[in-house]
């Protein structure tokens, strides 16, 4: 079967053929790839700024977001057959289980001995066939499977969106999401299918074609900040510049959330946090629960909006759209079995 990844060695991307996998063993699934979406992660990884192979490799299969179909269930598996639709969780628990991750919260894996598909230790999917147990396996309604490659980084934004909605003491009624990549598009299609009247503030300009695609899902869109403040900013454009408007961009008892940002000096508003009491969180990763609120929301959310945010390319052409990220569709998503 087709692989493509990493080489630790010589240190660049290749397209590699590994044998096909062996029948799946006892709690197990064999299914075949279908589609496999690529983020900022694997453009860092691909940048060997991060992430490692499985051990005793040297090779990382590459891609975290993916779709598959059933072929074969193993021994013992209940609940997944054949021509089902699956996606598969990215963490996998440490092993002694850390208290988070024995109560099933791998994505609170206090240990950091966890490995995540086609980022830390373990292959990812953009590879014809995979096989993995049942449990990391999440199963998709036929109805869904059109855009599901999108539940991965919308159970990201699942667990961010409750994190904040769970700390804002009185309800929160407003929300800034700075960025227009795909994690902050769907954020902002989530906290207005939670009813909070939602900005997205990013750099492209209002003309831009993700502008226009949150203009079709009732989001306002800005292109410079205002003064206005809100009860929720979440940073989703990976610079340090966005998480600290989102910061200023807090009202009292406001709440403000990490997903992207690397460390940065610069001013932290501690006064205001404290007298206004506001609340900064971190958030990665994603639990069982927030895929399973993935996939329920997914059904609800905008499909034509949904579906515009994707753009599909040929499994081969994975060197060029890591290279080049699209400009106009804000997720690239390889197709693996045409
Ligand atoms: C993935 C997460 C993962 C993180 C690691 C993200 O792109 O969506 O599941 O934990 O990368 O940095």
């Amino acid at each position: 079967m087709r692989s493509a990844g990493l080489d630790f060695r010589s240190r660049e991307l290749v397209l590699r053929e590994f044998p096909d996998p062996a029948p799946p063993g006892p709690g197990e699934v064999l299914f075949r790839v279908h589609e496999a979406g690529i983020c900022g992660t694997d453009r860092e990884l691909a940048s060997f700024h991060f992430g490692f192979p499985p051990e005793g490799e040297s090779f990382l299969t590459l891609g975290h977001e993916a779709l598959g179909q059933v072929i074969e269930t193993g021994p013992g598996v209940a609940g997944l057959e054949a021509g089902d639709w699956v996606v598969p969780m990215v963490r996998r628990p440490c092993s002694p289980r850390c208290p988070s991750c024995a109560r099933g919260r791998r994505d609170l894996c206090v240990s950091g001995g966890f490995t995540e598909a086609g980022i830390f230790g373990r292959h990812g999917y953009l590879r014809d066939y995979a096989v993995d147990d049942a449990s990391d396996l999440v199963r998709i309604p036929e109805q869904l499977a059109c855009r599901a490659v999108l539940i991965e980084p919308l159970s990201v934004v699942e667990k961010a969106v409750e994190t904040a909605l769970r700390i804002h003491e009185p309800g929160a009624r407003t929300a800034l999401v700075l960025g227009a990549g795909p994690i902050g598009i769907l954020a902002a299609m989530l906290f207005r299918l939670r009813g909070l009247e939602v900005t997205v503030y990013s750099m492209e300009p209002p003309d831009h074609p993700r502008a226009k695609l949150l203009g079709r899902a009732g989001i306002r869109y800005a292109a410079e900040l205002g003064s206005e403040r809100v009860d929720i900013a979440l940073e989703a454009a990976g610079s340090p510049a966005a998480a600290f408007a989102a910061l200023r961009a807090l009202a009292p008892l406001g709440v403000c959330g990490i997903l992207g940002s690397p460390s940065a000096s610069g001013e932290m508003p501690f006064l205001d946090l404290l007298r206004y009491n506001q609340a900064v969180f971190g958030t990665v990763n994603a639990g069982p629960d927030a895929f399973a609120r993935a996939v329920e929301d997914l059904g609800a959310l905008e499909a034509d909006v949904l579906d515009s945010m994707i753009s599909r390319e040929r499994f081969e052409d994975i060197g060029r759209t890591l290279a080049t990220p699209g400009a106009a569709a804000a997720k690239t998503v390889h197709v693996v079995a045409e």
